[in-house]
């Protein structure tokens, strides 16, 4: 949301920092709309994949006439059930962790909020991947952080260009942000080599990396790597992000951060200070959603959907698309990074866009410096194969009213 230029108010001038997300404004920007959108625009979980069903079911017993202490305040670090169950979930993966080392949020954003208010002070240098998620470097800019665009490739963030940046610059970054796993938005997966590269860095610099993966356990395709947190073994400076929201729904703004120990009573104090704690009420659901065995087989049916609905969108990109634009071929997750020609404007298409009845984000909301004004994200979780076909045919329909002024 654009801030009004003037007030007459004392504002902190961190407000100066408070730019706003195009991608979290298109909720409220489609709802205002009355036609038929297919809505490749917001990174949401397809509403059908979202178990509402057993949610309900299981949240009769969390939540429901017998469970009044609900509804009291949690323990800031998170609730026992909800915590221990999350143990028992990550148990053998990647991201396998230990009491001490676990806070619960109010979503992933809480965390990027927590790692920027324990680690960015004004004017520090903080690395984000180039494009980015807008969100997790406009919570850097609202602690009034110096942001540094790393470019990104099929292989992840460029490490390489980082050090090469960082030389350039004559300055270290203090915080490295990346989301290595189907990156938001361009779907890239940052390599065995570069994590390693990335962790060896940041050793070197004493900088912290804030990890950012919600999309991690939505494999669809190829063979898992380990996560920075797994690779770190036991080194202080991985801050990982984690959130229920892709994997079961965004609405109930539960996250989760893994840190080293020493952390913790700092993040409880950063935390108290802005919520106390997470939602109880959604904490004991989830749990309860964990603890009734549903997470697994959840996971199984929306990895096959996912994958499905990636082929779709590729399929409609290479019949309407061939020869004028190039796409991401991502192994999980929710996004299709889409390039034409450079003299394009996605921006300019998208009125033209919403009007033919399609949304997606612009590539340049993905750069806090407003780079890949040729670039688009499409989010092909949310929407069935069938519409993904006629959204793709409408944006087609859409760039040829643009082209034919
Ligand atoms: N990080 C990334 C990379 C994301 O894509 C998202 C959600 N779009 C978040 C963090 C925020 O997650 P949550 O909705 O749980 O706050």
């Amino acid at each position: 949301m654009t801030p009004p230029t003037t007030t007459a108010l004392p504002l902190a001038a961190r407000t100066s920092g408070l730019v706003g997300s195009v991608i979290d404004s298109s909720t409220s920007l489609l709802a205002s709309q009355t036609h038929d959108i297919v809505r490749f625009a917001m990174g949401s979980p397809a509403r059908e994949a979202i178990p509402a069903e057993i949610l309900a079911e299981v949240g009769a017993d969390a939540i429901g006439a017998q469970a009044h202490d609900a509804f009291d305040y949690a323990a800031t670090e998170g609730d026992p059930a909800l915590r221990d169950a999350l143990l028992e979930m990550l148990e053998g993966t990647t991201d396998a962790t230990t009491p001490d080392r676990l806070t619960i949020t109010s979503g992933g954003m809480q965390g990027l909020d927590l790692a920027c208010k324990l680690f960015v002070d004004p004017g520090d240098l903080v690395a984000v991947e180039s494009p980015t998620y807008t969100n997790g470097s406009g919570t850097a800019l609202s602690y009034q952080a110096e942001l540094l665009e790393v470019p990104v490739d099929r292989d992840g963030m460029q490490v390489v260009a980082l050090r090469e940046e960082a030389q350039r610059l004559g300055r270290r970054p203090k915080v490295i942000y990346t989301i290595p796993t189907f990156q938001n938005p361009s779907g890239a997966t940052m390599t065995l080599e570069r994590r390693r590269e990335l962790l060896e860095l940041a050793r070197e610099w004493g900088s912290m990396v804030i990890d950012d993966d919600p999309y991690g356990m939505l494999r669809f395709a190829g063979e898992p790597l380990p996560s920075l947190h797994e690779l770190a073994a036991g080194d202080p400076l991985v801050f990982s992000v984690r959130t229920f929201s892709k994997i079961v729904a965004p609405g109930l703004r539960v996250g989760w951060v893994d840190t080293d120990p020493s952390l913790q009573p700092l993040l409880v104090n950063a935390k108290q200070a802005m919520d106390t704690c997470t939602n109880l009420p959604m904490q004991r659901l989830v749990a309860a959603f964990l603890c009734g065995g549903h997470l697994e087989a959840h996971l199984v049916e929306q990895r096959q959907q996912y994958r499905l609905r990636k082929e779709a969108m590729q399929a409609a990109l290479t019949e309407h698309f061939g020869g004028l634009a190039r796409w991401t071929d991502p192994e999980g997750g929710f996004f299709l990074w889409v390039t034409f020609d450079p003299a394009f404007d996605t921006q300019a298409l998208f009125p033209v866009a919403l009007e033919e009845g399609v949304a997606y984000i612009p590539g340049n909301a993905f750069s806090p410096e407003g780079r890949f004004p040729d670039a688009l994200r499409l989010c092909f979780a949310s929407t069935p194969p069938d519409r993904i076909a006629e959204g793709v045919q409408r944006l087609r329909v859409a760039v040829d009213r643009l082209a034919g002024g």
